[in-house]
């Protein structure tokens, strides 16, 4: 696609306030492929009008119409799902069958399901002698990420809409083309003017305006954990809603019943894909005594085998940190058995898959989210031992349990500190609640409880 040269506001796009600009790197091959404008507090400010002045209407369009409206805008991403899996395989650098598959059907299922709930969903309800309308929040604020450019924007944007909400969006830096392309396929699906609004920018400056913004209701956030306490702050001091969708340190638990070959080529796909880059990704493979050396062979060979069918990380920032958690992991004591920390390739913000064995629960590696592809393997000895460890870090996004029996694996999933566990390989579910325990975050997406965070509840007594 081309970059559009402006920002979509009340229905068009219309010139930034300032001039800045930013570059939109291939980091594949590093090249400038396209410009957007850097938003500034003004642009965010008419975005943020705009939302406003279209929320009356908006909020009290009937349901059906809502998910009619929000059907047409997954018919437009199905319209440009080839274009979508370009337009990431380019700005973030995943192959293109994954950009396919997960970048653009993803969101094409994830619209379609809150296209379904927007029809479907009770937004009244009968407690007692009172009647209880669930009504949307506001003007929200979305904030989010480059790792999956579509599927977070969508992940907010649609239950939103769903709720009866207006929405101003602040896409990740690196990956705005993405967004434009989602702007162009609301506009097509003839959402009203101004219930969608993009502002591309920085964060500190766009981002920080938004989520400072007296006219946003509630801000969605997904990123940093840095970040995302500054604006739980924020939000907190202004006494408006928030959701952070923050990071993970998840645990991949193989108990001693379970098959060891499946758990481990599972594990190493699952930290591999997107290039490591998955806040829920399975970053710690957990392994009892007896079968540990065995898990390592495996591991390794699993890592090997991705050689170079693995797409580049994000930008030059995030290669020098992966590859300095690589560093620290050597340092520390850990003994690396594939990939390592030297770039495979002199062109392109690649890293090398990595696993890692003999590490203890308290190294760095074991307990910071890396966000690159890096596989830590840690041993424990029975399983209470297990859950110590799958439990010992400050997040609680994911995770994932592997035994001889779904009823073995569940027992085990219940007694942990997090949002979501695939039990012996089980699938992602898009309307199943996603989110995190501890300070992997603050509410949930995706399906009817994503929907709930964008409805407050109003009671009226008979
Ligand atoms: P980040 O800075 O938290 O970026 C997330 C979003 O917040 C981006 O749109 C960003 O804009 C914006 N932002 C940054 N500073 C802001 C501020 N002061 N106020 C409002 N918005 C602000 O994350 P990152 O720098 O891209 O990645 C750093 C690390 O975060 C990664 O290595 C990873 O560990 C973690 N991460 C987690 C997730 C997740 O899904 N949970 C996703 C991405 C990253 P800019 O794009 O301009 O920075
Ligand atoms: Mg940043």
């Amino acid at each position: 696609m081309k970059a559009h040269d402006g920002m979509y506001i009340g229905g068009a796009w219309r010139p930034a306030a300032g001039t800045d600009t930013i570059e939109v790197v291939n980091p594949a091959d590093e090249q400038v492929i396209d410009r957007v404008p850097a938003g500034t507090a003004q642009d965010v400010d008419a975005a943020v009008r705009a939302a406003r002045d279209a929320f009356p209407a908006w909020s009290t369009t009937p349901p059906a119409e809502r998910a009619a409206l929000i059907g047409a805008l997954r018919d437009q991403l199905v319209a440009r799902k080839d274009e979508i899996a370009e337009t990431v395989t380019a700005e973030l650098g995943s192959p293109l069958p994954f950009s396919q598959m997960v970048h653009a059907g993803v969101p094409i299922l994830v619209a379609g399901s809150y296209a379904d709930l927007a029809a479907t969903y009770s937004f009244e309800e009968k407690i007692g002698n009172s009647t209880v309308y669930l009504e949307p929040v506001g003007v929200v604020g979305a904030i989010t990420p480059w790792n999956y450019p579509l599927h977070q924007i969508v992940n907010k944007v649609a239950p939103a809409l769903a709720a009866g909400c207006t929405v101003v969006l602040k896409p990740a830096e690196d990956t705005p083309l993405t967004a434009q392309l989602f702007a162009e396929a609301a506009h097509e699906a003839g959402i009203p003017a101004g219930v969608f609004n993009l502002v591309t920018g920085l964060g500190p400056v766009a981002g920080q305006a938004l989520a400072e913004h007296e006219g946003v209701d509630l801000v969605s956030f997904t990123g940093s954990t840095a970040v995302g306490k500054q604006i739980g702050a924020t939000a907190g001091a202004a006494v408006k809603r928030v959701a952070l969708e923050l990071g993970g340190k998840s645990a991949n638990v193989i108990l001693p019943s379970a098959d060891l070959a499946k758990a481990v080529n599972v594990g190493v796909a699952n930290v591999m894909s997107n290039s490591g880059q998955t806040c829920s990704a399975w970053t710690r493979m957990l392994v009892d005594s007896a079968r540990y050396d065995e898990a390592v062979e495996l591991a390794a060979a699993a890592a090997a085998k991705y050689g170079s069918r693995i797409g580049p990380v994000v930008n030059a920032k995030q290669q020098a940190r992966v590859r300095g958690y690589i560093e620290k992991g050597v340092e520390e004591g850990a003994r690396v058995v594939a990939g390592g920390a030297e770039a495979p390739h002199e062109q392109g913000y690649f890293v090398q898959p990595t696993v890692f064995a003999d590490v203890t629960p308290e190294m760095t590696i074991a307990q910071e989210e890396i966000f690159g592809p890096v596989v830590s393997i840690i041993r424990y000895e029975d399983e209470d031992d297990a859950l110590r460890i799958a439990n010992g870090t400050v997040y609680g996004l994911a995770g994932a349990v592997w035994a001889a029996d779904d009823a073995e694996a569940v027992a085990f999933a219940r007694r942990m500190d997090t949002g979501q566990v695939d039990i012996n390989g089980g699938s992602f579910n898009p309307q199943a609640p996603f989110g995190g325990y501890k300070q992997s975050g603050v509410g949930r997406e995706l399906g009817p409880h994503g929907l709930t965070e964008y409805l407050q509840t109003k009671s009226l007594q008979f």
